[in-house]
């Protein structure tokens, strides 16, 4: 029998956990955090206990109660619950990309359990580690899986296939199972970069068996803009040549790509980006060239004397740098997917309470990392796989499937699955 279980990511976005079982082996796809929200108890101020941290996280349901999974040394002392630390040799862990809601548990699994993931998620958490952004837990050790390349793991055979989304080395996985082929997304979009990518793996993986799709925007409204990849270039573009003071930015820096194309933009513009040493240190690590780092590369001063040849990273914790930066005629500050990540973010108050006080203009040019519900339908119909379930969203039930696909809705909490049954 092949059995799938989810452990997270049911009715909210993030927190992915699904293992596939079958013959006493077990393939885990993610091993995600859940995004942290107003009520969650272990939120600031509260700091974790030195030895209990993930045990807490195991009573309070955030790391899910599986055996042979976590490292054993994590768990010593905790006599109240049953649950065996260190590998059993059956199980595997794939990852789909270096988000933390998708790898955020990864840092406690045992160091035996092979872990896989694309090359660039893996040379990213490594130099998310050296910049002092790794897991908590300790760095896991991840493989790297190339593309397209089938590996054979107990009764599996699990093939991980290129996506874009808003990170390097994001992945789908199509896993092969005594019931068929079972399909899982990870996270996608179709209005980046590299549309073609989840064009292939649709291909590949033609009349599945079971479908896992992500469905974030799914309960967007109907405000929603589309926005691609290729306009968010050229709106930075168009400030780099047209607006003549400092411009102030809010990039995600984990969205590489981007940080890379937007670099050379400001460079063929004469402008030159100044970052937070923290991320200056990551994009290093990473391998950029020609990293400024703010408070070490370029001052304050240097910045007064030629405003409108520099575009500064702001961090929210810097806010009050803004009385002495030189915001002038032609400043504007540019919102693409950095913190604050969304109005919800108590932060996002903050940042326009600053920015009115120095009469700086707000300007949101960013576009996510999520397929637009259109593309999420679109990518059913690619597959026409036997049944789809969706995830990793708050309205899953606004995934209609196409003729002659059934929709699974999984539960809330940890819900089974027989994938044979008919
Ligand atoms: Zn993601």
């Amino acid at each position: 029998m092949t059995k799938l279980r989810f452990y997270g990511g049911i009715g909210v976005i993030g927190g992915t956990k699904i293992v596939l079982e079958q013959e006493g082996w077990r393939i885990l796809l993610d091993m995600g955090l859940d995004i942290p929200e107003a009520g969650d108890l272990l939120r600031t101020p509260v700091v974790p206990r030195p030895g209990h941290e993930l045990q807490d996280m195991l009573k309070l349901g955030i790391a899910p109660m599986i055996s042979h999974v976590y490292k054993a040394e994590a768990l010593t002392g905790m006599t109240d619950m049953k649950l065996s630390g260190g590998t059993d040799g059956h199980t595997a862990l794939f990852l789909s990309h270096a988000h933390m809601d998708h790898i955020g548990l990864a840092g406690w699994v045992d160091e035996q359990i092979p872990i896989y993931a694309a090359e660039e998620t893996v040379r990213l958490m490594d130099a998310l580690e050296a910049a002092g952004e790794g897991l908590r837990g300790g760095a896991a050790r991840v493989q790297n899986l190339p593309a397209a390349q089938p590996l054979q793991f107990g009764p599996f055979r699990v093939t991980r296939y290129d996506v874009d989304h808003d990170v390097e080395g994001a992945s789908a996985y199509a896993i092969e199972t005594a019931a068929g082929v079972v399909a899982y997304t990870g996270d996608f979009r179709l209005h980046g970069r590299h549309p073609e990518k989840i064009r292939s793996f649709a291909q590949a993986v033609h009349g599945a068996r079971l479908l896992i799709t992500e469905g974030t925007t799914l309960a967007s409204d109907f405000r929603f803009t589309v926005r691609t990849e290729a306009q968010v270039d050229a709106a930075f573009a168009q400030a780099f040549a047209e607006l003549p003071g400092l411009l102030l930015t809010t990039l995600y820096p984990r969205n590489l790509e981007r940080i890379a194309a937007l670099l050379a933009l400001a460079h063929g513009a004469n402008r030159e980006f100044v970052w937070p040493p923290a991320m200056a240190k990551l994009f290093r690590n990473w391998g950029f060239e020609h990293i400024k780092s703010w408070g070490e590369d370029v001052q304050t001063a240097d910045i007064a004397q030629n405003p409108g040849h520099y575009v500064l990273q702001l961090s929210l914790s810097h806010l009050p740098e803004l009385l002495d930066l030189p915001a002038g005629p032609g400043t504007v500050f540019l919102h693409a997917n950095g913190e604050p990540l969304g109005t919800f973010d108590p932060r996002y108050s903050l940042l326009q309470d600053w920015l009115n006080m120095r009469r700086i203009p707000f300007w949101q040019v960013g576009t996510g990392g999520h397929a637009y519900p259109d593309d999420i339908h679109r990518l059913v119909e690619w597959v026409a796989p036997e049944i789809v379930m969706p995830i990793h969203s708050p309205a899953p039930e606004r995934l209609i499937p196409p003729p002659g696909t059934r929709r699974w809705m999984p539960q809330r909490g940890v819900s089974e699955y027989n994938v044979m049954q008919r």
